[in-house]
């Protein structure tokens, strides 16, 4: 594992380096979904400060083992009802995909006294089965969520089609990027600084074309099972 990250690191070095840009600035998230405790707090001792889970259920699981000083990010679909689960446990929720699930969360986050730090998950792709609103209604999305006084959007999230050439990813990454200077261009008062996108498959395209953070689940832990 120690030596996964090392060498991950190092592509994303490289990555940024051919992109222009500072290293230093992309952030690696150890995605540690059906990874268990034992093995996250390996991630931890070889320099992982940022964990990301898809599910609430496991997520709510691990958190109270893991030490506070680390930093949780909710990467996957988040129930309305699960809300409550989730605000005040993670840093970054990347997965606001639904006008329902930012009223639930700006309810939630005023009877909290907080302001969650959100997201918003863009289906680029327009694949059926993935989440995210389409790139169309960003604008829309957006301008509304400024209504919401217990949100802070800071940024876009996407997940690239699997393809078997990561290049293949690239146009939705760029996608992404362009969408993200487009909205910061036209929305004021809104500052979307991060892009989340970029998986084990093609983090290092997704870097060139300008994600600051990457959720890595397989490069760092190695094959999970998936059901
Ligand atoms: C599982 C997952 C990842 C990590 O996937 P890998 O291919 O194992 O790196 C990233 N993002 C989301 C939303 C995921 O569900």
């Amino acid at each position: 594992m120690r030596e996964n990250l090392i060498n991950i690191r190092e592509r994303v070095r490289l990555a940024a380096f051919r992109a222009g840009r500072d290293p230093q600035t992309i952030k690696i998230i150890a995605v540690t979904k059906r990874v268990d405790v034992p093995r996250i707090m390996e991630a931890v001792a070889a320099g992982v400060t940022d964990l990301g889970e898809n599910r609430v259920q496991e997520l709510s699981a691990k958190v109270d083992k893991i030490p506070s000083s680390l930093h949780w990010h909710l990467i996957g679909h988040l129930q309305t009802n699960k809300v409550k689960h989730v605000l005040g446990k993670v840093e970054l929720i990347h997965s606001l995909d639904s006008w329902n699930l930012a009223v639930e969360l700006d309810r939630q986050a005023a009877r909290m006294e907080i302001i969650p730090r959100v997201l918003v998950q863009v289906n680029v792709s327009g694949e059926e089965t993935k989440y995210g609103i389409n790139p169309g209604e960003a604008y829309d999305f957006i301008t509304e969520l400024k209504n919401l006084g217990h949100i802070k959007v800071e940024g876009l999230m996407t997940i690239a089609p699997f393809v078997d050439n990561p290049q293949e990813a690239r146009p939705f990454f760029r996608e992404l990027r362009l969408l993200s200077r487009e909205l910061n261009e036209k929305i004021s008062g809104v500052e979307l600084k991060h892009l989340s996108m970029g998986m084990t498959n093609d983090y290092e395209v997704a870097v060139e074309e300008g994600s600051d953070m990457l959720r890595l689940g397989t490069a760092i832990f190695g094959a999970r099972i998936d059901q």
